[in-house]
């Protein structure tokens, strides 16, 4: 189990335990895939970028294919809590719809939907918020992270009650998974509190209102973008998946590495270049350690050549797709206004449920 908000939160995020976790919850998955819903979203803030591939949307391409009923959130009204306006929102949310069709969710089995068309999702926040201390929320190293690298000067309320908004994201369709990179576990420890809490406060101890969320990592859950921080939509250090051969390429060559010639893979002393072998390694299906033991002397100028061609191979059916389907603009409104349909009853059937718990339903 992941170490719980209530407890001073560890520097590594309770990465390791969310990790061993992970392995035990694909155990279960295997054998009963019907059993799970997942839920993961992204803000429409930009491209989506290698760092989303392999931190969660390779996941979800998995889990939906295993059998796991998938929901995916085009998360709209986020985009404001670290910026004052959401910049041509109709725009990004389209890019996101292509992103995710062209790696392969189909959306005649996972839902695909926006915030902003599911009132009874954002109503649940109300008495989300209800549960937990604003101390609780001040602490959350995500929130102080994002914080750092918000464009606003002054910290929104929005910014500070994101993490009970994804709580009413995960919890509105009682999802049991969520597959994300390691900066989301501290906001799915306030999910799981609020669920706990939730269910304590009203609901019948043999039947709780709603499942604790568990966090689903994948073998890299925080992939480093070239300037060697967290591969961020955000801080202009993304490689897109709609990114041409020839710009990967350039954005490779530009990407941060260390002094030491000999590669090798050693994550925790060699961030960067460690990241460029792992990328390397997921795109090519092979082990890390022998990606960079075949590299070895020859260093950082032959491992970005070895990454760019194996990101550009990899890539490669995945962008002509995205340029395919970029052709139907009237498909990805249609799959939208099926999602939020789908989202929408959902989250009603879900609201109804809450208020009656809370003894809110008197006319
Ligand atoms: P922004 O900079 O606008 O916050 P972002 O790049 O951080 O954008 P989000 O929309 O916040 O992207 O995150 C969407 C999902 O992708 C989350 O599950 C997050 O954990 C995962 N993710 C984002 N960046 C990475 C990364 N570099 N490595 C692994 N997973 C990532
Ligand atoms: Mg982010």
């Amino acid at each position: 189990m992941i170490a719980s908000l209530d407890t001073t939160p560890s520097d590594d995020l309770g990465v390791p335990a969310a990790q061993r976790r992970s392995a035990e919850l694909e155990r279960q998955i295997r054998e009963r895939p019907g059993r799970f819903r997942a839920l993961t979203g992204d803000r429409p803030t930009g491209r989506l970028h290698l760092g989303h591939y392999f931190g969660t949307l390779h996941n979800r391409v998995r889990l939906q294919n295993l059998g796991v009923d998938m929901m995916v959130l085009v998360a709209d009204y986020q985009v404001l809590t670290d910026r004052d306006v959401a910049d041509r929102l109709a725009e990004r949310v389209e890019d996101l719809v292509l992103d995710y069709l062209a790696i392969g969710i189909d959306p005649r089995r996972a839902t695909i939907f926006t915030h902003s068309a599911i009132p009874a999702l954002n109503q649940l926040l109300l008495p989300f918020l209800s549960l937990v201390s604003v101390a609780e929320l001040s602490r959350n190293p995500t929130v102080k992270d994002e914080i750092t690298h918000s464009r606003q000067s002054a910290v929104s309320g929005l910014m500070f009650t994101y993490p009970v908004h994804q709580a009413a994201d995960i919890l509105f369709c009682k999802a049991g998974l969520v597959p994300v990179g390691q900066d989301q576990l501290p906001h799915l420890e306030v999910a799981r509190t609020v669920a706990r809490r939730f269910n304590k406060r009203y609901g019948a101890a043999s039947e709780p209102v709603f499942p604790e969320p568990e966090a689903l990592l994948s073998a890299a859950p925080l992939l480093l973008g070239t300037d060697g921080a967290k591969m961020s939509k955000s801080r202009g250090n993304a490689i897109t998946l709609a990114a041409t051969a020839d710009e990967t390429a350039r954005l490779i060559r530009g990407a941060k590495t260390d002094a030491e010639r000999h590669i090798t893979y050693d994550p925790a002393d060699r961030p960067e270049v460690s990241s460029l072998v792992l990328l390397a390694a997921l795109c090519l299906g092979r082990d890390p350690h022998e990606v960079a033991e075949e590299i070895g002397g020859r260093g950082a100028a032959v491992l970005k050549s070895v990454v760019t061609d194996a990101v550009n191979g990899y890539f490669a059916p995945i962008r002509a797709r995205r340029a395919e389907l970029t052709r139907d603009r009237t498909h990805i409104r249609r799959v939208l206004r099926d999602g939020n349909e789908r989202a929408a009853a959902v989250a009603d059937a879900t609201l109804g449920e809450v208020r009656a718990a809370m003894n809110g339903v008197y006319y």
